[in-house]
């Protein structure tokens, strides 16, 4: 069967993720987190004290980065400049700062290069806000995945709750909502739905179900195109 190249793109707290990661486990594909390059970047300006303001040397900087996802023992591991960054990358502070950094259209442009070259060969499973619409527009399957934005932060409040970070609620809400707001508002590639892409929303839905429905859609959408 032909090798797809699957986008997922969607808010956060759709479940992209849990989602994308198992899409991939059930096809034999490989799974790219494409917020993590994102964030990996942010991390690096974070710690040089870059201004977030600052797209010249947001550019820069992103120029001069190496972000690497390996797969180690089955999970998905974020190297930047060799470091394991993978649970530095996910705190508030890094989450915030990944969505102003996306802003910058330097920024964009050397990660997206890094996305094409992973995933041109096909079989991955690639998930983000501009998948479908600007990495990969000839995707052989896009899919936007949504929920209520109450849904979405509850999920992400319980993923901090899981790894004992202390946050509130209905902060996590107002963070969801400012994250929002940035990525559909800026101008370079807003997180849209590509006019292609199957909508699917998970706010009443359990991960493995919503993975189970694109596995489908993947198998007619390669039965398809080989047939
Ligand atoms: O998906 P995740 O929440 O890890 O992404 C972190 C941030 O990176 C997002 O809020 C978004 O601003 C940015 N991002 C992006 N384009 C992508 C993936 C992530 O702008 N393809």
């Amino acid at each position: 069967m032909q090798k797809l190249i699957i986008a997922i793109d969607g808010p956060v707290g759709s479940g992209k993720s849990t989602v994308a990661r198992r899409v991939a486990a059930l096809l034999g594909y490989v799974y790219i987190d494409s917020g993590a390059m994102y964030r990996a970047v942010a991390l690096k300006a974070l710690r040089r004290g870059v201004s977030l303001d600052d797209a010249g040397a947001l550019t820069a900087l992103a120029q001069a980065t190496h972000i690497d996802l390996r797969v180690q023992d089955g999970a998905q591991r974020v190297f930047l400049d060799g470091e394991d960054v993978t649970a530095a990358i996910r705190t508030p502070e890094v989450s915030q700062s990944a969505s102003k950094i996306a802003v910058v259209p330097g920024v964009r442009h050397v990660l997206v290069a890094e996305q094409r070259r992973a995933g041109e060969r096909g079989g991955v499973v690639m998930e983000g806000r501009d998948i479908g619409s600007v990495v990969f527009p000839d995707a052989q399957l896009k899919i936007f995945l949504t929920a209520s934005a109450e849904v979405r932060a509850e999920r992400r409040w319980r993923e901090h709750q899981q790894k004992g970070d202390a946050i509130d609620l209905a902060r996590t809400l107002e963070e969801v909502h400012e994250r929002d707001r940035r990525d559909r508002e800026r101008s370079s590639s807003p997180l849209v739905r590509a006019p292609d892409a199957v909508v699917v929303d998970s706010t009443a839905m359990e991960p493995e179900e919503v993975a189970r429905l694109i596995v489908l859609l993947a198998k007619g959408q390669a039965a398809g195109k080989t047939g």
